[in-house]
């Protein structure tokens, strides 16, 4: 359920404009190419028809994937020097699109605003590396009878946390930080490169009284 938008626009050399087509709002759930095409950097690139030179549509878009908790307004880097202007204009189109897709916002979510293709296709390939990095944890988590503990997507990478980590429960127990520290040190002794989950380690046993990170709904 990706939506595409027309504009009219002309090319950076000045020549006629014409009507560019450009994705306005990407599922990246649903549309796992464009979710390649906003990492590669490359999406709502048009060729004009008077030179054939490429360049970026100067529009914004959406870019939504729910399952990791991103909602992204993106916004063309020439947009930047108008910030509150774009920001005042991004809760407005939220509140729309809340309504537009009913039920399935997380009522949680909070959109954030990008400028330009960097900072977006940063967040993207983390995002991938950070989803790697998990699948490796939970084979050596299986392999080693650990249970997994799901954290909610958007809190564990606005704390820097791994997305998910194992614990290792006694019979009909639910998750605890005792049981998580026990399931850290087991995953990290038998695999001492997952780096993420040493810090994690570290950051347990320092905040013994600070309540356990929200699982995923
Ligand atoms: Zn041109």
């Amino acid at each position: 359920m990706s939506i595409k938008g027309v504009l009219e626009t002309s090319c950076p050399k000045g020549c006629e404009p014409f009507e560019a087509e450009f994705w306005s709002f990407i599922h990246g759930g649903k549309s796992p190419e464009l979710r390649e095409l906003v990492a590669a950097k490359e999406c709502n690139l048009v060729a004009c028809p008077g030179c054939q030179g490429v360049f970026f549509v100067p529009a914004p878009y959406i870019y939504f994937e729910p399952a990791e908790d991103i909602l992204a307004f993106v916004f063309p880097e020439s947009f930047r020097a108008e910030e509150e202007r774009w920001r005042r204009k991004m809760h407005d189109d939220f509140i729309g699109l809340r309504k537009a897709l009913g039920g399935k916002m997380p009522l949680d979510m909070e959109p954030e605003l990008f400028f330009g293709l960097d900072s977006i296709a940063d967040l993207l390939n983390s995002e991938t590396y950070r989803s790697e990095e998990r699948e490796v944890m939970e084979a050596v988590a299986g392999e080693l009878g650990l249970s997994v503990y799901r954290i909610h997507p958007g809190f564990a990478r606005r704390q820097g946390l791994p997305a998910s980590l194992p614990f290792a429960p006694a019979k009909g127990e639910g998750v605890t930080r005792a049981n998580l520290i026990a399931g850290l040190e087991k995953l990290l002794a038998a695999n001492d490169r997952l780096s993420a989950y040493q810090d994690c380690l570290v950051a347990l046993r320092a905040a013994a009284d600070s309540p356990l990170p929200p699982s995923r709904a």
